[in-house]
């Protein structure tokens, strides 16, 4: 049986959070400002959220007399990592409140799972079809036509585990390409622009949308994100209704994203749902500067037992992400009015590693 938060968590309480990149760490300072404190999970050393956080465990996911110690320490279970194993959030769910449910996190680790979702909640996505080998990815080819997108069906992110196929003979090389494991075939779809939706649901019920973001990626990576997005205000309110859809589906709590892409133009746009992230998303990072009320702080409010808060937004805003030794430049950003910095204090500045980000305001 799942254990669930009945109170809101006051002053000194702990939250535990999976995982300790920078969205444990921008969780971190969240919880800080409502008294919290945070214990971090995570299987690596030297992490940009032990920094800032009161205590951290070092060790496997799948090690249980460790997690049960995690467990007995703190009041709350999140995650900052989407691909922290289900059978871990599992195994937590018997000693301690987790947030959100390990069933919500398995659905969205999984593309297959997660298509056959949205379709059965309601909410379009590219065409697509499940493939096994080469046979079923001839066949799926044959549905879909090409050009299409081979993607693995776990753990890929930032475009890795994928691949474009352009002609029916590629479709060898794009199954050796992604490691020839269980992968998912989605149309290409010849988007206009990609925007996401940042929501939250809290424990009993309440679901937060913040506005629709417009995000740019370069090599697969988000670049450039912008608020308000310039889409026709009947495919903003479609986005933010898929969100509200899912995530009651889900029974969800906490912070969430669900990207989409958009075909066409003004009335005649299309939005189709890509994917979801269980979790607290880069293209929300503008709403730590942008907003009264962060993706960080909703997301610790929600899991926390505590009251959603609707965001305002403070102005137009753009978000810049810093990647690699880009970071020894963020100085030069200090100076101007309306923007703030943020450098997530890693060590190896490794090229297309998230380092740091930028973001702009300007009142409207
Ligand atoms: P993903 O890992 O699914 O978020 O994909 C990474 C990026 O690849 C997306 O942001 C798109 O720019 C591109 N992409 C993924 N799927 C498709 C698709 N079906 N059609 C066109 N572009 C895609």
């Amino acid at each position: 049986m799942s254990l669930k938060i009945t109170k809101p968590l006051r002053t000194g309480s702990t939250i535990g959070i999976l995982g300790a990149g920078q969205l444990g760490r921008m969780l971190s300072l969240a919880a800080a400002r409502l008294g919290l404190k945070c214990h971090i999970y995570a299987p690596e050393t030297d992490q940009p959220a032990y920094d800032v956080s009161s205590a951290h465990t070092i060790a496997a996911y799948e090690d249980e007399a460790a997690l049960r110690a995690f467990a007995s320490q703190v009041d709350v279970i999140t995650t900052e990592f989407e691909n922290v194993p289900a059978s871990t959030l599992e195994f937590l769910e018997n000693l301690c409140p987790v947030a959100p449910r390990a069933g919500a996190v398995a659905i969205a680790q999984d593309r297959l799972s997660e298509k056959n979702f949205f379709e059965q909640a309601g909410v379009r996505t590219p065409a697509f079809a499940a493939v096994e080998d080469l046979a079923s990815l001839k066949s799926a080819l044959e549905k879909l036509g090409i050009p299409a997108v081979l993607k693995t069906r776990r753990m890929g992110y930032d475009g890795k585990g994928q691949a474009k196929i352009t002609e029916p003979q590629d479709a060898e090389a794009a199954w050796q390409a992604i490691g020839a494991r269980s992968a998912i075939l989605e149309a290409f779809v010849p988007f206009r622009t990609e925007v996401s939706i940042i929501a939250a649901r809290s424990t009993i019920g309440q679901v937060v949308c913040y506005d629709v973001t417009e995000n740019t990626h370069k090599d697969h990576i988000l670049h450039r994100s912008i608020v308000p997005a310039t889409a026709h205000p009947q495919t903003l309110e479609k986005a933010k209704q898929a969100a509200i859809t899912l995530a009651h589906a889900l029974d969800y709590v906490g912070t969430f994203a669900v990207e989409f892409f958009i075909q066409g133009e003004g009335e005649n746009e299309t939005l189709l749902a890509n994917e979801m992230a269980p979790r607290v998303h880069n293209s929300g990072h503008w709403t730590l500067d942008g907003c009264s009320v962060s993706q960080f702080e909703q997301h610790i409010r929600a899991i926390s037992g505590w009251p959603l808060a609707q965001p305002v937004r403070f102005g137009t805003i753009e978000m810049l992400n810093i990647l690699g030794r880009d970071i020894e430049d963020l100085p030069r950003f200090a100076h101007e009015v309306g923007t703030s910095v943020h450098d997530y204090g890693k060590k190896d500045a490794i090229k297309g590693r998230k380092m740091g980000h930028i973001t702009r305001v300007k009142p409207e």
